[in-house]
């Protein structure tokens, strides 16, 4: 366990840090490489907001991946690690004046739009331009995803996309303006989804919606599925690659592409989860009335996932092989809820040790803050080291 990672170098670097093992990325995007030229028509987005380390962004843009953005930051920030533009599709309820002329300057590949009221700039804006805008339409397919609420998206009740019943209506007032085109459909319904179920759920959804726009003779010439396949936080060891293949025929077998029809994907989470994990220092180890505490220098400033989703983030001592006691790992932030882990088993902690939190790589780093005036932490890859 402890040969994983390079400690010596680790005592050299000033923590908390993030580490990304570029050996699992690289092995991650081959996996997900090699499943997906399995199937005609797939194409896969890396969605920009779960890392964007600049050093993982230029490894993951060179494998030939897409990006999903949601917002101008992420456009310029896909740019600049080298995606290309006709691979960048940008989604959000909330684009501002400046993002959208961003994506039209860059050419992007589309707009995923989200109400009546975004496609009607879309088109003034692009009209300014004397552009057309690819744009297609985020619909809330009032699917479940059975994971935690705050990371559900596609439900009825949830502020994303266009409702069902106004899908239709939409795809006419899009044909009608001048400066928009008409290219396809976008769903996302959640992340850290597990369950293959819930992404039966959404290919029967999107059949139907298929078969009913068939009868307007409307055709539609891509479907975007968005994200959410989940990672093993319980064995970042066992399971560090996704279930990649059976997350992809899932959706080959489910789901009804018509002739030339392009299907997309948008991965985050499963595509950097593993390869990232957030190492800190104990600072002290403290007994309580009832509890043992190992107080650590990186906080939920650092890794926000277990305070804001009750999130489960495996912790192992690498800097000790000593018997195993029960802690609280607690960050310094004057926050009830900067907890790492509850009564966790860790090989006997000491002031010093190192303390790996796993499976940091998707929305750790990226959501760091600089509450308490702290600094915000460093992410360094196998090459740095
Ligand atoms: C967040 C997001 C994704 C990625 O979700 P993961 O669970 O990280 O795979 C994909 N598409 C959209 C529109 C998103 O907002």
């Amino acid at each position: 366990m402890k040969g994983q990672f390079p400690i010596d170098k680790f005592q050299e670097i000033e923590t908390p840090f993030y580490y990304y093992d570029t050996d699992l990325l690289r092995a991650t995007l081959l996996e997900i490489y090699r499943e997906v030229s399995r199937h005609e028509g797939f194409e896969v987005h890396y969605a920009i907001k779960a890392n964007a380390n600049p050093k993982v962004l230029n490894i993951i843009a060179q494998t030939g991946l897409g990006a999903d953005c949601v917002s101008g930051g992420e456009i310029r920030a896909s740019l600049s690690a080298g995606f290309p533009p006709k691979k960048i599709v940008y989604a959000g309820v909330g684009k501002a004046d400046w993002e959208i002329l961003l994506g039209l300057d860059k050419n992007i590949f589309c707009f995923n739009v989200e109400s009546i009221a975004e496609l009607e700039i879309i088109n003034e804006l692009a009209g300014k331009r004397n552009k057309k805008a690819r744009v297609a339409f985020r619909i809330n397919p009032d699917v479940g995803a059975h994971t935690h609420s705050k990371i559900t998206t596609g439900l009825a009740e949830n502020k994303f996309g266009i409702a069902m019943g106004d899908m239709e209506s939409a795809i006419m007032t899009a044909s009608s303006m001048e400066h928009v085109e008409f290219i396809g459909l976008h769903f996302h319904i959640g992340s850290q989804i597990l369950n293959m179920d819930d992404f039966v759920a959404l290919c029967n959804r999107i059949n139907d919606l298929q078969t009913q726009l068939e009868r307007k003779k409307i055709s539609i010439a891509n479907i975007n599925v968005g994200g959410g396949l989940g990672v093993d936080y319980t064995h970042p060891n066992r399971v560090c690659i996704p279930d990649f293949k059976g997350y992809f025929d899932t959706y080959a077998k489910h789901l009804r592409l018509r002739p030339g029809q392009k299907l997309h994907f948008e991965l985050g989470r499963a595509v950097v989860a593993q390869c990232g994990t957030l190492v800190t220092r104990t600072l002290y180890v403290k007994q309580g009335t009832a509890k043992q505490f190992a107080i650590v220098d990186a906080g939920m400033t650092d890794l926000i996932r277990p305070a804001l989703y009750q999130a489960y983030h495996k912790i192992e001592n690498i800097s000790s092989e000593g018997p195993k006691s029960t802690y609280d790992v607690v960050g310094p932030i004057c926050e009830s809820s900067d907890v790492f882990a509850k009564s966790v088993d860790l090989n006997e902690v000491h002031r010093g040790d190192l303390l790996a939190i796993r499976s940091a790589g998707a929305y750790g780093e990226i959501m760091a803050s600089q509450y308490n005036c702290r600094k915000l932490p460093k992410g360094y890859i196998t090459e740095d080291l």
